[in-house]
């Protein structure tokens, strides 16, 4: 049986702490007998370069080695808006492979398509310029001059700044736009649509252009802890409770 596991917004802070626990047995349980890990963004909470020696995340980078190694599942990982410094000196620290925003691939019968969702939330039309700003490869080598503390600075003042502005927030603009939905469907011509990062986990069932068509909302691990399984056996995907 090859089956595919996805999981988003774990939102993992340096130092053992629950959440890294909930990720070890997630990872002894169900990662290990899978044949891919995906992890569709915000897999770790701040990150602010690959030359920080993260040694509250050794744990947890040595049990994503583990998991590409002795096994044997393929472990990718897309950025999220907390974990975009995420570059390839990591990847290789942890043994996964990084995969773009959005990620067209073929999943069982279905064209499908990975993301993190963060793009899909037109309506905040403030986030999508900082977005803009921070994504922007120029951006991100000024910041990468900097000291690790001078960006841990920044990064205290982006939380701040964002803690603030989603406080005056409709809680529907942080939600994704139907319309933005649909025009991903039909531009990238796929069935099936895996994102996490609005913690709103669901799945979703759309006739668009007379085809049928899902969008699967990964949860984050605060409340539950959800994970998504593809079984090339049913064809189908669940939203599994791990907890
Ligand atoms: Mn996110």
């Amino acid at each position: 049986m090859k089956d595919s596991v996805f999981i988003s917004d774990l939102h993992l802070l340096p130092g053992e702490s629950d959440a890294q626990k909930l990720f070890m047995r997630f990872a002894d349980d169900v990662a290990s007998g899978a044949d891919q890990l995906y992890i569709l963004g915000d897999f770790l909470e701040v990150w602010w370069g690959d030359d920080d020696p993260a040694e509250g995340y050794q744990p947890l980078f040595d049990r994503l080695q583990k998991l590409a190694t002795t096994d044997n599942t393929d472990v990718f990982l897309m950025h999220g808006n907390r974990d975009f410094m995420i570059g390839q000196a990591l990847a290789e620290r942890c043994g996964f492979t990084l995969i773009d925003d959005p990620c067209p691939f073929t999943l069982g019968k279905n064209n499908a398509l990975l993301m993190h969702g963060d793009t899909l939330c037109t309506d905040d039309i403030e986030y999508q310029q900082f977005r803009k700003m921070v994504r922007d490869p120029l951006w991100q080598q000024e910041v990468m001059k900097k000291t690790l503390e001078e960006r841990y600075q920044l990064a205290k003042q982006f939380r701040d700044d964002s803690k603030q502005s989603i406080s005056n927030k409709a809680e529907d603009i942080m939600d994704v736009n139907n319309e933005e939905v649909e025009r991903v469907f039909d531009e990238h011509d796929v069935d099936l649509i895996i994102h996490g990062h609005t913690h709103r986990p669901a799945i979703h069932d759309y006739t668009i252009n007379g085809r049928d068509r899902k969008r699967v909302v990964l949860g984050d691990w605060h409340e539950h802890a959800l994970y998504a399984r593809f079984s090339d056996t049913s064809q189908s995907v669940e939203l599994i409770d791990f907890r």
